[in-house]
Formats: C-alpha cells, structure tokens, sequence
C-alpha cells in the first residue's frame, strides 16, 4: 500500500534490521525500543489492523513469526502487544505484533 511505512520496509524501500523472515512475515527491530529487544512482526501483504484481518491465517504466521523472534533472541520470557486503533496507541497501520522482552515488564493498565 503507497505510504504505508511498513509496506515500504517490506519492500525494502526503507532500511530495516531483519531479524526473522519467511513468506508470510517480516520481523525487524523497532526503531524506537522500549526494551532491550523491542522486534516488530509485520506480515508482508497490508492488512490495516487486527479488525482488517480476512483471512485467519495471517494472525497464525504473525505468531508463528512472534515465536521464531523470540527463539531467535533467546527470550524466555516476552510481552507481545498489538495495538489496534489511534486511543491504543496504533501509529502505523499495517497490522503488527512487538515483542518486547530483555527485562522484567511492569503490570499491564
Ligand atoms: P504502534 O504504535 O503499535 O502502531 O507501533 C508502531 C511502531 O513502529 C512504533 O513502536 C515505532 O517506533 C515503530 N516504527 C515506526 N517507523 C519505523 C521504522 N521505519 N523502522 C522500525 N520501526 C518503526
């Protein structure tokens, strides 16, 4: 999707720091961390946010690609937050997982 700056990364418009990719996903580091690893799973083809989802296995590979980054970092242990809608906190749009993980999170509110 033009503009879309997820879909520009998955393009490889804009550079990123791949950390895990299949056909399905890409996970790249967020530009931002808020913790030690801070890793975005995007699935390659836009879809808006979860309530944009069509097809149920989109969510499958976005986890599947959650659990393969946390492997791949050696988490144990990992917060996997998915924003949806602007008073969330959703900036982008273009559905996607963080896994945020490296040290202890504080309870959720
Ligand atoms: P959200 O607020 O849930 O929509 O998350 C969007 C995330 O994308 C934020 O944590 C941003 O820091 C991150 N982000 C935005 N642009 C980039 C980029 N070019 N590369 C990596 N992460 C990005």
């Amino acid at each position: 999707m033009a503009n879309c700056v997820f879909c520009r990364i998955v393009a490889g418009e804009i550079p990123s720091t791949k950390v895990f990719e299949n056909d399905e996903v890409l996970a790249f580091r967020d530009i931002a961390p808020q913790a030690p690893v801070h890793v975005l799973v995007v699935p390659r083809k836009h879809v808006d946010s979860v309530q944009g989802m069509e097809e149920a296995g989109v969510a499958a590979a976005l986890l599947r690609g959650v659990a393969a980054v946390a492997e791949k970092e050696g988490l144990k242990s990992f917060r996997t937050i998915m924003n949806t809608g602007a008073e969330s906190g959703q900036t982008v749009f273009h559905f996607h997982a963080h896994v945020l993980g490296g040290r202890k999170m504080k309870a959720m509110g």
